[in-house]
């Protein structure tokens, strides 16, 4: 057989390694700002159109690169920056492995302009899919600008796989935060679309990080610092109170590069332990120095992921560092979360002796009398059902259930009106019950947290929570699609700050929130200026209310699975329904039921979790066998 073994031409097997060297606009991105610092710049621009499948430049003051270098830049394994293999143990450059210019350039147009401190003249280059197609003299500042367009123009599957340009900008803005926070002595300035996102001034860490993420910030920071023999911890913790939902603003840098590390983040995650609810999220930006000859960075191809030497002892070290912080800040609470505030003794009883509890018997109580012929006993009476006194006081909220639905509470022939949408659903309770949860009153809350109600065939136990979240779910859905919700003007506009990114989310989503009942009055820069919220949201909540629209939008629109008012939908239910551990009272109980009931989908929450279990006669008689 003849031999078949040939060697790839070198711009398919650039093409091949370019897939693992750029996923994305945003991988482009990380590797020319990381050039541009290597050249020693001190003043970066990042210039991208359209989610940067259009466009991403890169344009810095650093030193340059003569003609023939710059040729040689995009050849694969070309690299300043390593001569031998030593040399990776002394690393102190983001790039060392020569591939990223050759990568980028057999996948894209390119435009290179440099010049260096030395040369009269600089050089222009133009090469398209590994093919130099010009290369002149150009006349220009010292320092490099390169560009890129039409990123995988010869690779249609990888364009096509691209996500909306929202999505790849989101990215994008992400790498360009990393970039920034590992270098705050460097200018950084960010244009999207001609617009200008970020103007980073050279300064330290904490204005940096400040600069990045708003001014609120700033009192949301505790520093925290440790110098040993294996490595110099610096940087910033979020103080407890402050943690979020969401991951958010989680950033390790080792020598300066942004990397990830489960293990170390679990380091962190657990000296917070105890300060912060468990579904909570600390916020860090960590900067650890640790000598380059203990560590490996060569594990993958974007330098992300890195080997300790001795990751033990950075573990205990780090972790110590952080409660030291939070001791030092005296922000360890005393205050237990998993603890029943219902067993708490208030401080007033102290000296109060136990009483006996007093057995009111109900003289005209009669055993045989039904429902309909017992006496309304009132309060006071001494009838038997007096002596038990509702407590009304913590159904905070409830007015809520009614809201939107007013029509349909307490009525009882509505819910036989209820179109169903499947049949699936119209199958179990509701076919047996067709003149469905008995009349009033036949709610109860077990454990402040289940609402107990009758039907035909038995009983069923509902999560109150995601009832409540279901019925809040389908009227803002309502409000968002028939444009009709009632807001509630505030007297004094309400003035939040956000990070400038998230203020951008805001005014990406502000159709829908304004469809919701929302008013701006400006959405500009960091600030955000609200005159008006729908009638559900309180005032005072109105803050947590973004801040966890903004992190659940970015967090679905990375899947782009949802539409916009699904998702605001979505959050602001969670966020607003009743939760588990709220007491209710008879009446909102019962308006709860119903409301659910008038729902389209009432089997499951818009998280698609179960919202009630039935439990019939049957299966109560088959327990006393
Ligand atoms: P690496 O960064 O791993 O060396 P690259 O492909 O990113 O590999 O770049 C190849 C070489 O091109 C670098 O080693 C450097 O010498 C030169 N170079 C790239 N970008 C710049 C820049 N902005 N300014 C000066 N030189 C640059
Ligand atoms: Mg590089």
């Amino acid at each position: 057989m003849a031999d078949i073994i040939q060697l790839l031409p070198d711009h398919v097997a650039n093409q091949i390694a370019a897939g693992e060297v750029v996923q994305r606009p945003a991988s482009v991105v990380k590797e020319l700002l990381e050039n541009a610092i290597d050249a020693g710049a001190d003043t970066i621009k990042l210039i991208i159109k359209d989610g940067g499948k259009a466009l991403i430049q890169v344009v810095d003051n650093g030193k340059g690169m003569s003609h023939t270098d710059a040729r040689l830049s995009f050849e694969r394994h070309a690299t300043s920056k390593i001569k031998s293999a030593e040399d990776l143990f002394s690393l102190n450059t983001k790039g060392f492995r020569g591939e990223a210019l050759a990568s980028i350039a057999a996948i894209a147009h390119v435009e290179l302009h440099t010049k260096t401190e030395d040369d009269e003249v600089g050089t222009q280059l133009k090469i398209e899919g590994s093919k130099i197609v010009s290369q002149e003299i150009a006349v220009r500042p010292k320092g490099t600008s390169l560009c890129v367009k039409n990123l995988f123009f010869n690779i249609p599957a990888r364009r096509n796989f691209l996500k909306s340009n929202q999505v790849e900008f989101r990215h994008i803005t992400d790498e360009f935060h990393r970039v920034a926070l590992a270098h705050p002595s460097i200018q950084f300035n960010f244009y999207n679309n001609g617009s200008e996102i970020f103007n980073l001034p050279s300064s330290n860490y904490r204005q940096r990080i400040v600069n990045i993420f708003g001014t609120k910030t700033n009192e949301k920071l505790v520093p925290a610092e440790e110098e040993t023999q294996v490595v110099k911890i610096s940087g910033f913790i979020t103080k407890p109170e402050y943690s979020k939902k969401s991951r958010g603003e989680q950033f390790f840098f080792v020598n300066n590069r942004f990397i990830k590390s489960p293990y170390l983040h679990h380091a962190v995650v657990s000296a917070f332990e105890g300060l912060i609810k468990s579904e909570n999220h600390p916020g860090y930006f960590l900067y650890l120095d640790v000598d380059p000859a203990t560590i490996d960075i060569n594990i993958h191809p974007t330098k992300t992921e890195i080997k300790f030497d001795d990751e033990h002892t950075l573990y205990a070290l780090l972790r110590s560092t952080i409660k030291h912080a939070l001791g030092q800040f005296n922000v360890v609470p005393s205050i237990d979360f998993e603890q029943d505030p219902n067993l708490d003794t208030p401080y007033a009883y102290q000296k109060k002796s136990a009483e006996q509890p007093k057995v009111v018997v109900d003289s005209g109580f009669n055993p045989f009398a039904t429902d309909k012929d017992k006496p309304v006993s009132k309060p006071g009476n001494g009838g038997g059902s007096s002596s038990y006194n509702y407590e009304k006081s913590s159904a905070k909220g409830w007015e809520n259930l009614y809201v939107g639905i007013e029509s349909k509470v307490g009525k009882e022939s509505d819910f036989s009106s209820v179109s169903f949408e499947s049949e699936v659903i119209t199958g179990s309770i509701f076919d047996e019950q067709r003149e469905p949860i008995d009349s009033v009153a036949t709610t109860f809350q077990l454990r402040r947290k289940y609402i107990v109600t009758t039907i035909k065939s038995g009983m069923i136990v509902i999560d109150q929570s995601r009832a409540h979240q279901r019925v809040l779910y389908e009227s803002f859905l309502k409000n968002i699609t028939v444009k009709e919700a009632v807001s509630q003007q505030l007297l004094f506009p309400l003035q939040l700050s956000f990070s400038k990114a998230d203020v951008l989310i805001i005014s990406e989503i502000k159709e829908s929130l304004q469809t919701l009942g929302f008013a701006f009055d400006k959405i500009e820069d960091e600030h955000v200026e609200i005159s008006g919220v729908p009638l559900l949201v309180p005032e005072s909540e109105v803050g947590m209310v973004l801040d966890q629209l903004i992190s659940d939008y970015q967090m679905d629109v990375e899947t782009d699975s949802f539409s916009q008012s699904d998702i605001v939908s979505k959050t602001l239910s969670k966020t607003l329904a009743v939760k588990t551990g709220e007491q209710l009272d008879s009446e909102s109980q019962l308006a709860l039921v119903n409301n659910l009931f008038a729902c389209k989908e009432f089997k499951v929450s818009p998280f698609n979790k179960p919202i009630y279990i039935t439990i019939t006669g049957d299966d109560i008689d088959k327990k006393f066998l």
